[in-house]
């Protein structure tokens, strides 16, 4: 059983005098997602490194299966520290290391050596050639091949020596909260939980927003958004999720604009009211799931007029990428299976039958010029339930 894991991480690591901002994020988070795991467990950063270190017994599987949804890190692997008591002790602790790990010897490998201590007596290509002499003596099924070997057998000479063989992948991306905030338009489909995950997998932390059409929409399309944003927050941390009433808004479009035009209305009336939460929470961004033509309000006019009314960015992470491609993503974030749950959303209810695919942003402006804009902004803002969500 192993007691460390050495965690790599790559992107982070060329961003010259700023890395130690990006390293501490990744501790901090790494701390903060293993806090729900079985086991006691210490995180520290050590000349380039990142270890997390357990004490006692804990839970492997769930401890891997954490740490490889923490953004910015691109490999866990399961290490063993020694003592450096010398060449003859590296290599015993090498064949151990093989022993233990791989019931079945007969594999390809490669040592790979790296002297972080340069006083170490012996160069990085004489501790390759003399470890894997003594591998394959160990071991006569085991062969040597240097070039696409199936087992890596890295030894790091630091003040301890590093000995792992296995590298789990991580998810790569950036630590969350080195890249700010952003709200994300968190609705029950597919599409707005995978643009969410996507920024924050850039660094980003998010804020979820949820326009609610109650009556309309049920408790139970409320119940589907928190059960989303909590899917979420096994890689995005705590969120704190923002129900906007949004029932009187809709009331008021279709009781006041021109049909066609209620979709695009209330995609403006989404933006805006975004854009006042942002100004609040640190927000420099609004994330959406919109995906170029697929359906009426995701073609370019259409997405002129809907950002026309907020200053902040509009990112569309999914706006070029193919369906089956989102769900796959959906599917292997763990969300899928919530988003398809048959419950309406508000948009569905009070759908256009004819939306206007062409619209001008100066044609919905004119749309919507009856309506008291600001003061239906005002009540939604002020009527906001916040729910914290955590793991
Ligand atoms: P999704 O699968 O995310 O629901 P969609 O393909 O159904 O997206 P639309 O209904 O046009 O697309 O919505 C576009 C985007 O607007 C969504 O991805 C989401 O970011 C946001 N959005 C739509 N409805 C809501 C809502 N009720 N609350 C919050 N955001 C919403
Ligand atoms: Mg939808």
């Amino acid at each position: 059983m192993y007691k460390t894991f050495l965690i790599k991480y790559a992107e982070i690591a060329i961003k010259g005098k700023n890395r130690y901002i990006f390293e501490d994020a990744l501790v901090k988070n790494i701390k903060y997602q293993l806090r729900n795991v079985d086991g006691s467990f210490e995180v520290r950063k050590e000349s380039g490194r990142v270890y997390v270190e357990t004490d006692g017994d804990y839970d492997y599987d769930e401890t891997v299966a954490t740490l490889s949804r923490i953004f910015g890190i691109v490999g866990i692997c399961p290490v063993e520290l020694h003592e450096d008591e010398g060449f003859d002790k590296l290599c015993e602790a090498v064949i151990e290391h093989i022993n233990h790990v791989y019931k079945d010897k007969s594999f390809t490998f490669k040592v790979n050596a790296r002297r972080a201590r340069k006083n170490y007596p012996m160069t990085s290509m004489e501790i390759n050639a003399a470890v894997g002499e003594k591998v394959l003596e160990a071991f006569p099924e085991t062969r040597v091949d240097v070039h696409n070997p199936q087992v890596m057998i890295n030894i790091e000479i630091r003040p301890m020596i590093n000995i792992y063989s296995e590298e789990i992948p991580g998810p790569g991306g950036m630590p969350l909260g080195t890249a700010g905030k952003a709200m994300l338009l968190l609705s029950g489909g597919i599409d707005s939980p995978v643009a969410g995950w996507m920024i924050a997998k850039r660094g980003v932390r998010l804020v979820p927003v949820h326009f609610f059409s109650f009556p309309y929409t049920s408790e139970l399309a409320k119940e589907k958004v928190l059960s989303l944003a909590k899917e979420l927050t096994a890689y995005t941390g705590r969120m704190t999720l923002q129900i906007v009433p949004f029932t009187h808004i809709q009331e008021e479009i279709r009781r006041a604009c021109p049909e066609e035009y209620f979709t695009l209305i209330m995609r403006r009336f989404m933006m805006r009211i975004a854009e006042d939460i942002a100004a609040h929470n640190e927000c420099k961004a609004i994330v959406t799931g919109e995906n170029l033509g697929q359906v009426a309000s995701q073609t370019m006019e259409a997405m002129a007029c809907t950002q026309d009314v907020t200053h902040l960015p509009v990112l569309q992470p999914l706006i070029g990428m193919d369906k089956r491609d989102i769900v796959k993503i959906a599917r292997e974030i763990g969300t899928f299976d919530t988003s398809i749950l048959p419950y309406e959303d508000c948009c569905t209810v009070f759908t256009p039958r004819h939306p206007k695919t062409r619209p001008t942003v100066a044609e919905v402006a004119e749309a919507e010029s009856a309506l008291d804009i600001d003061a239906l902004v005002h009540e939604a803002v002020d009527g906001i339930e916040r729910i914290r969500i955590d793991l």
